[in-house]
Formats: C-alpha cells, structure tokens, sequence
C-alpha cells in the first residue's frame, strides 16, 4: 500500500539494516486467512455500499453470499488490462530523474526513474479527453465497479503467484520462511525486477493510485447525472484525496526510503493493497455520496477543511523534517537547530519539532485527514468510514512493526530514544 511520505536519507546511510524474517501476522494461517478474507471484505463492503445505500447487511443464504463475489466480464477485462498497459508504458517511456534508491545489504543501490508526476498529468489528461470526446462514460468506474474489481482480484492473485516463482528464481536471498503460504503473503524477494522495470515501485504507485483519484472523479459524474448538481460533501472528498495524491507525486522520491521499499517483501500483501485495496476502497466515500446527496452547513464544511489542513501539515511537516534531517542536517526545525540523538549505528534520530512530541506524528496527520475524508459523508452508516477505521489499525500495526525493526537496528540507542520521546502516535494518548 502506499507510503505517501518517506525520509529520504539518500547517500549517507550504511546498507540498509534488514529485519530478521519471522514469521508475521500470525504465521502462515493468519496469512492463509488474511489472503482470502480481505477479497472477501472488498466485495461485501463495496455489495453495502452498491446495493444497500451503505448499510451492512447479512446475506441470508448460501447462494446470496456467493452472489457477493464479483464476476469478469470481457469488456472490463480488456479495460483494466489497457489501464495496466497504459501505466506500464508511462513508468517506461515518460522521461524523469533518475535517482539511487538506499543502499542493499550488499551495499549496492537500484536506480528508479522518478517520472510520476508527469505520468499523472498525461493519464488525468487521457481521461478527460476521452470523456470529452465521449470515448468513455464518466461514470464509467461506477458503472463497470464489479467487473474491473474481478479482474484485479485475479490478477492480483495470478501477478503474485508469478512474484512468488520469480522471488524463488531471483531473489537474491532475501528473508524468507521457507513456508509457501508465509512468503506467497508478504512475498519472496525484496525489489523483484524484469529488465528495467521495478515490479513494486510501479505497482505502489502508479495503477492503484491514480484509478483512486479517476475513481472518485467519475463518482462526482455519477452524483452529478443522478441529482443534477454535485454536493460540498463530495468536492472536498474529491479535492482533498486528488491533493494527496498529487502531493505524493509532488515529492516522488520521498517514497525509496519509506518501510515498504526498504524492507517489505512485494508478494500478495503489498500487490493486493496497491492494485485492489487502494483503488476499490478508497474510493468509498465518494461511493457512498453518490446516493446520499446531502448538504453541509458552512461551518461544518470550514471544520472539516481545516481539519484536513491541519493534518496535512503534521503529516508533510513530520515527513519533511525526518527528510532534512537525512540529507541536509543542519537545517533548521521551527527555526531552530535539530536536536538529535546520536547513535552507535552512525544514524542520527531526531528529537525535536514532531519528533520530539511523538515517535511517529507523521501517522497522525495522515490519520487527522483520513477523519477529514469521512467527516462529509455524516454518520448514518459505518461504511463510509471505512477508510480512517482500517487505517487507525494499519497504522498501529505498522509502528509496532517498526518499533521491533528499529530497536534491532539501534539497540540500546533505541531504547534511550523511546525513554526520550514516549508517546508512539498521539502525544498524551499513545
Ligand atoms: P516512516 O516514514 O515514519 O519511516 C520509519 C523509519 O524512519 C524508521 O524505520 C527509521 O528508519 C526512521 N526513523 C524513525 N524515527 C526517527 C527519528 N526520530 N529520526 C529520524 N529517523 C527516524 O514510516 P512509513 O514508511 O511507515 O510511513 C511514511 C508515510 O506514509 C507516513 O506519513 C504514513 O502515514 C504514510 N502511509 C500511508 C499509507 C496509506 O495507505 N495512505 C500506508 C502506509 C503509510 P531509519 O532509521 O532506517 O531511517
């Protein structure tokens, strides 16, 4: 999934420090279980919030669980196929910087060309062409919903059979358990590659991505054909998820030092997230409002934009300061000299600006916008907020994962770093 903001720390750091593998998420059922029930989570939600106007609801037969599940269709196939085309052609062909990725274990570094930004003016230009045109229905991503989710279920499913065999082929002995349903989950190489092209940097942004910014804006078409007008609710979930994204591609780079290219493994876990999680339920909010048309009142409308205003500047400002601090140290924070700690691992930790209030504020700015974006849509249903939901539990998850890599990594260096600054996420509450 996407890790919108990294550190940068290009150039000055030693072979990037691996975790040791073991076994994660409750070993190789829990991934089992995790593989097939996360699908199954994106088809019921998304049935809630297609047929029932967003409310759960309980199938009441066998038969009636089964419909649940999406089936291709021929003309979807050929569409996502043509979109993951179309993507690969850009991430190839686009001109862009290209920049070194941080060092290996063997202290080597991967090249990435860093193109995304133009790559996502010409797709948002493709499709607005289209649609003017008249080549494609706005509401084409409403319309076609259940076929395009089949078709990148099964390809996320065949793509990461193939990530499994090429990381047993190629990889170049990164952490594995050795059991088959462990790795075919959390995946059997760290930077799988064909030619020049990088198998997870593509998938992590480029495909899921930009459909998640074309699926909500084909939504605000849906809401617009249905009720003649669009509502405040839906523009700012539109405006506000485009600017992430845009605000993404606007810092490209940030992303070669982020977790899941340092150290995630991209087997079904990331691929699923980036090709069918992100696209086909981040979008739920705009999903939801297609039906619900409501109005806010404009005090709530300038809550909820400063709430997102404010998320956005813990988010970027914690991301940016971690980033400085790697590859320009002496520059200031809130206008004063960075303290850091320094340690054994010759990588300074910073303790001050949002770093001195909590180990990971970053994470709580995504989460304060993440509020932000479910906020429009009220609270008569549980769906819509899905999103802030799944990602307070991913986030926790993912700092506690964290903390267990980096207190390999520093030692005790870590261990004075968390008696230094001990709140995790939120400062006061955790
Ligand atoms: P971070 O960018 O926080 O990176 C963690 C790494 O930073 C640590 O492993 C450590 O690596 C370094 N570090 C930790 N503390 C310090 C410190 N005090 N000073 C300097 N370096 C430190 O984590 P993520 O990659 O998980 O997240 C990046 C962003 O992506 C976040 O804003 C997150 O919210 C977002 N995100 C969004 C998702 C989405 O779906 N929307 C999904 C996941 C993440 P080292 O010491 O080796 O440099």
């Amino acid at each position: 999934m996407i890790p919108v903001a990294g550190t940068g720390s290009l150039g000055r750091m030693g072979p990037a420090s691996r975790p040791v593998e073991r076994f994660a998420f409750g070993g190789p059922w829990g991934a089992l279980g995790l593989t097939l029930g996360l699908p199954l989570a994106v088809c019921y939600l998304s049935a809630c919030l297609l047929d029932q106007g967003g409310a759960l609801f309980l199938p009441a037969s066998g038969a009636e669980w089964l419909a649940l599940l999406p089936r291709p269709t021929w003309t979807a196939a050929a569409l996502f196929a043509g979109w993951l085309g179309l993507q690969v052609l850009l991430q190839l062909g686009l001109p862009g910087r290209v920049v070194q990725g941080q060092p290996l274990e063997d202290g080597s570094r991967l090249a990435y060309r860093m193109n995304g930004l133009l790559a996502f003016a010409v797709t948002l230009g493709l499709a607005l062409g289209a649609v003017a045109l008249g080549w494609l229905p706005a509401s084409l991503y409403r319309d076609q919903y259940r076929p395009l989710l089949a078709c990148a279920l099964l390809f996320a499913f065949a793509y990461s059979g193939y990530l499994y065999w090429h990381g047993l082929r190629h990889g170049r002995g990164e952490r594995r358990t050795g059991h088959p349903l462990h790795d075919f989950f959390l995946g059997a190489s760290l930077n799988p590659r064909t030619g020049g092209f990088d198998h997870k940097l593509f998938c992590e942004a480029r495909p899921g991505l930009m459909l998640w910014v074309l699926g909500d804006l084909s939504l605000a078409a849906a809401q617009l054909e249905r009720h003649g007008e669009l509502s405040t609710p839906m523009l700012l979930v539109c405006a506000f998820q485009l600017l992430y994204v845009a605000d993404y591609y606007l810092h490209e780079e940030a992303i070669l030092t982020t977790w899941d290219i340092k150290h995630e493994n991209f087997g079904f876990m990331l691929a699923f997230g980036d090709l069918v999680w992100v696209p086909f339920t981040y979008t739920f909010q705009a999903l939801y409002l297609v039906e619900h048309a409501h109005e806010l009142p404009w005090w709530g409308t300038a809550g909820i934009a400063l709430l997102n205003a404010a998320g956005y500047l813990v988010f970027r400002g914690a991301n940016r300061q971690k980033h400085r601090l790697r590859t320009r140290p002496g520059a200031l924070v809130w206008g004063k000299k960075p303290e850091v700690l320094e340690t054994a691992r010759g990588t300074p930790l910073l303790v001050s600006g949002f770093w001195g209030l909590a180990r990971h504020a970053n994470y709580l700015g995504d989460l304060m916008m993440a509020v932000a974006w479910s906020l429009p849509c009220l609270f008569a249903h549980v769906t819509p907020w899905f999103y802030p939901i799944y990602f307070t539990l991913l986030l926790v998850l993912r700092e506690r994962r964290d903390h267990a890599t980096c207190r390999e990594k520093y030692g005790a260096d870590w261990e004075r770093y968390c008696a230094r600054v001990r709140w995790r996420i939120v400062p006061f509450v955790y």
